[in-house]
């Protein structure tokens, strides 16, 4: 068997690394060549409920001030970002993300750091204006934000070091201990970035990387009596599923989108065009937020789609290696059947392919634009996560805005306008958890708040909004 690319310490327990689990070892492979990425353990539920055990333990000890958090934070940003090639090398061999993409992760994965050490230098609670009643009269009270306990993480495959990172560096700065498990087909960022962490005097047992099956290990910690608070980012049915399964533990869920984009006449339409093929197609449409549906006016629409089709038609597709590489493999050769066999039925009840649609490599889509596709159409109405925009003409922008609602998701979405009061109106009208106007869904500065409505979550994170929710509020009043 050829050598991994990267040799990993195992999984992290209680501080100490194991090479293999109660299941054994798992290979993970490149879905662009089927290159061997790394061998990492297989755990089992008995991993996931020791490596609570080990976090409960430690938020025991305590042993973790807050001046230590801020510190082992504000050096794992510097840290990150002196080894910033080096995790973008392990976000593009196991995502097949293309290089120039996972080097943007990783920088971002600095900003996430850095903004999670900021807050935890300065959060803090609040006095109570305890007398402005008569049932306070006599009495001074103020809030402490104490850590709500331990967290189980649970990431995705699609950023596999910034969505860790923002799920361990808020949890650091709340002070909760972690067990993180990471995408069964991305485990080396997360497995790289917890030696990191290690490295910089996290103490044993505050931070917890289970390798294994979301079936299993994922499961096993969401429903661990003894876990306080569950961060999952992944698809809508397994979140849900999940949060059914653990009624009393405050599941925390982002989910699944199929962002929408309207385009109105008086808007920068060529600027809209050129972004869409962009944000379509980054990591082959494999974002949360990728732009999917495009309502474009059709006063505006012929310019509009000739300008997409030359874009996107121009991306180049290949290794993820290559720095001129723009769309690549998608994470399984079963996704890329999946989104072809999407494309095809749109097309048998009567949508049009403008360009790409063709199954070809390992796993790979061709960057795709389609118009005239049914309401109803997977590719319209479900989440695609791969590298197709469909294009939908209208005439009038309340319309477009009803279109644009009509979703079982909400994560995102976008509407190009000069037309203050329009954009006001779909500020107010879009359900989204964030309207974004002159520009596109697939926009995250990472400390804003990100999450979803409807089908898409029940959370924000972005390290403040993350760090609110890992701390309790608990009042202390003395009475004078
Ligand atoms: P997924 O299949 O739902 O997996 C996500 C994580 O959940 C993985 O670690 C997975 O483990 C685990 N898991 C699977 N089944 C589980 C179960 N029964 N119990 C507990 N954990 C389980 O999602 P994905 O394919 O990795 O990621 C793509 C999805 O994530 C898309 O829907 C995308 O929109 C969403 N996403 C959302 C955001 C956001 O911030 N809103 C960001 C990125 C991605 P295994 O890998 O071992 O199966």
């Amino acid at each position: 068997m050829a050598d991994a690319l990267f040799t990993l310490p195992g999984m992290l327990i209680d501080g100490a690394w194991r090479a293999t689990g109660t299941e054994g070892a798992a290979e993970v492979r490149s879905s662009y060549d089927d290159g061997l990425v790394a061998v990492v353990p297989k755990a089992g539920g008995e991993e996931a409920r020791e490596a609570v055990g080990a976090a409960r333990a430690a938020l025991e000890r305590d042993n973790f001030p807050r001046a230590e958090r801020v510190r082992v934070l504000e050096q794992a940003a510097a840290a990150i970002h002196d080894r910033q090639e080096g995790f973008a090398r392990a976000i593009m061999a196991e995502s097949a993300k293309p290089i120039k993409t996972a080097r943007a992760e990783a920088a971002r994965a600095v900003e996430t750091f850095a903004f999670a050490a900021a807050e935890a230098r300065t959060f803090a609670g609040d006095v109570v204006p305890m007398e402005a009643t008569p049932s306070g009269a006599g009495k001074t009270a103020f809030t402490l934000r104490t850590p709500i306990g331990v967290v189980a993480a649970i990431s995705p495959f699609n950023f596999p070091l910034n969505l860790v990172a923002h799920k361990l560096a808020p949890a650091i700065a709340a002070g909760c201990p972690v067990v993180l498990k990471p995408a069964s087909a991305t485990p080396v960022s997360a497995l790289l970035l917890a030696e990191l962490l290690t490295d910089l005097g996290v103490p044993s047992g505050w931070l917890n990387v289970v390798t294994g099956s979301g079936g299993t290990v994922g499961e096993a910690l969401a429903t661990d009596p003894d876990v306080a608070y569950v961060t999952f980012t992944g698809s809508a049915d397994v979140g849900w599923g999940l949060a059914a399964k653990a009624p009393k533990t405050k599941v925390r869920l982002e989910l699944g989108s199929n962002s929408p984009l309207i385009v109105e006449a008086d808007g920068d339409w060529r600027t809209a065009a050129a972004k869409t093929a962009v944000a379509g197609f980054s990591h082959a449409g494999q974002s949360c937020i990728s732009t999917q549906r495009v309502y474009v006016h059709e006063d505006v629409a012929d310019g509009f789609v000739d300008d997409l089709v030359a874009k996107v038609g121009a991306l180049r597709v290949g290794d993820p290696a290559d720095e001129e590489t723009d769309v690549s493999a998608l994470i399984t050769a079963d996704d890329a059947d999946r989104v072809k066999s999407w494309v095809d039925e749109a097309v048998a009840d009567g949508g049009k392919v403008l360009c790409g649609g063709e199954r070809t490599g390992a796993a790979m889509v061709t960057p795709t634009v389609l118009e005239g596709v049914r309401a109803d159409a997977q590719v319209q109405c479900q989440e695609v996560f791969g590298p197709v925009v469909t294009v939908t003409r209208y005439a009038d922008f309340d319309d477009a805005l009803r279109m644009a609602s009509d979703s079982r998701y909400g994560l995102q979405a976008g509407v190009f306008t000069t037309d203050l009061g329009k954009a006001l109106r779909a500020g107010r009208r879009l359900h989204f958890g964030a309207v974004l106007v002159n520009d596109v869904p697939t926009s995250r500065a990472d400390q804003q708040p990100y999450g979803g409505v409807k089908d898409s979550g029940n959370t924000r994170e972005g390290p403040a909004y993350a760090i609110e929710e890992m701390t309790e509020i608990k009042l202390v009043s003395l009475q004078s």
